[in-house]
């Protein structure tokens, strides 16, 4: 078997140049890498033999990237009603493979497996994109976000791209006191800051305006969550310096990155297609759609034409001359957090990595809402019928966390209703909102 992995070479030559390529030559590699891709899915994960063959699709009719609309879409709930054996391409042990539980952007639990080499990949399109935010060499890189679980092996990564003279990277935890990571910041002094932009948005209070005066980074990178443009607007203030958005998910770590040039989302296109559809249809520039994507380097568990769960703006191509397509506004993930009676203000994560981490299986999907301040509900659609204790385990696990003073109940519902916008928000406070107070970022192009 030839096409069990994603070719080392190609991919690495591929990130390392099509940024800058001319866009027939793009093209070219993304129609080869697109064949292979399928031809492996079919041939190797159980998956997509069955759902090809259910629509009389063989690989031999997908010649390019112009064939993708004959594949059918998936999405995460069809993915979670398979068993997880038959997601994966044959030959790998999943106990061998790096796992990332995610919620992602639609309150779905679910586990994406890669390959140790998929993962560094998946690192190196990263790199590259930082790259082309203006990230140096010799850069000392500090993030504030939520440590994976495979942080040792990050570590590793993170000495042999500084052996190689690449920058140095340091993580903050981001749901630490933001007067200490404020400090963190002051005593480390980042030439470039990245981060959730929920938890950068809390170092933009005025009390910790003195503690922050010397951290001047050149730029700020922005990611993972919807940035209003009252953030994007104090986070500038506060760092003074530009703020630059990127946009991924698990699946993808890395969808597409602003172009310092012009304001646009450039897809990351030698690393994952980007569709952006409307009842099955490219949306033209200017209009909003749903968001499909490709993975081109996912083979253990291949993403072929994925909904994520996510609405993007097609943006016109873009002037600077990429070879990429174009993204406006994003409406990913919209993360509130919780002010609580005692004073604090609780990240939702601390208490959803509980629920996607713990032994929660029958959770389908949920969302977890602040209904007032000291009361927050999780709304949950359940696999199977939760037994009391499976309930009660809930509880147990997410009670020290909110406190005494917070009443906490688990509600099971048959669906949970999307917003107005067609998203749903997996952690939403009726208390107070960033992002009720403005709607997403414009398209700026
Ligand atoms: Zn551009």
């Amino acid at each position: 078997m030839t096409a069990g992995r994603p070719e080392i070479a190609p991919a690495l030559s591929a990130v390392w140049r099509h940024g800058r390529a001319p866009g027939a030559e793009l093209r070219l590699w993304q129609d080869a890498r697109l064949r292979r891709l399928v031809s492996h899915a079919y041939e190797s994960v159980p998956f997509y033999r069955r759902l090809f063959d259910r629509h009389r699709l063989h690989p031999r009719h997908v010649r390019g990237v112009r064939d993708l609309e004959i594949i059918p879409f998936i999405d995460k709930a069809e993915l979670r009603r398979q068993r997880p054996g038959d997601l994966l391409a044959r030959g790998h042990d999943p106990a061998t493979l790096l796992e990332v539980r995610t919620s992602g952007s639609t309150g779905e639990p679910f586990t994406v497996r890669r390959t140790w080499l998929e993962d560094k990949l998946q690192y190196l399109v990263r790199l590259r994109a930082m790259q082309g935010l203006g990230v140096r060499p010799r850069d000392l890189v500090v993030a504030v976000g939520v440590e994976r679980p495979e942080s040792d092996d990050r570590k590793l990564v993170g000495r042999t791209l500084r052996a190689l003279g690449l920058h140095s990277r340091v993580l903050l935890d981001g749901l630490a006191d933001p007067v200490h990571i404020a400090y963190e910041l002051r005593r480390l002094r980042p030439d470039v800051l990245v981060g959730l932009p929920g938890m950068l948005n809390r170092l933009t209070t005025p009390d910790l305006a003195g503690a922050l005066e010397t951290v001047r980074p050149r730029f700020v990178v922005v990611g993972g969550e919807v940035t209003t443009p009252a953030m994007r607007a104090r986070l500038g203030c506060t760092f003074g310096a530009p703020v630059y958005e990127t946009y991924g998910s698990h699946e993808c770590p890395l969808i597409a990155a602003e172009c310092p040039w012009s304001g646009t989302l450039h897809a990351c296109e030698d690393a994952v297609l980007v569709e952006v559809l409307r009842d099955g249809r490219p949306v033209e520039p200017g209009e909003q759609g749903e968001v499909v994507v490709t993975n081109l380097h996912a083979y253990a568990m291949p993403f072929i034409r994925y909904r994520i769960g996510d609405l993007a703006t097609r943006a016109p191509s873009c002037a600077c001359g990429t070879p990429f397509t174009a993204l406006g506004a994003v409406q990913g993930r919209m993360i509130d957090y919780f002010p609580l009676p005692d004073g604090r203000l609780l990240h939702p994560y601390e208490i959803v990595t509980r629920l996607v981490w713990g032994s929660q299986g029958w959770i389908r999907q949920y969302q977890l809402v602040q209904e007032q301040r000291d009361s927050v509900v999780l709304y949950v659609v359940a696999e199977t019928a939760p037994t009391e204790e499976q309930v009660a385990e809930v509880t147990r696990a997410v009670r020290p966390v909110l406190g005494d003073r917070v009443r906490f109940e688990v509600r099971p519902v048959a669906r949970i209703p999307f917003e107005a916008t067609g998203k749903l928000r997996p952690s939403r406070s009726l208390v107070w909102s960033e992002y009720d107070q403005a709607g997403p970022r414009p398209l700026s192009a």
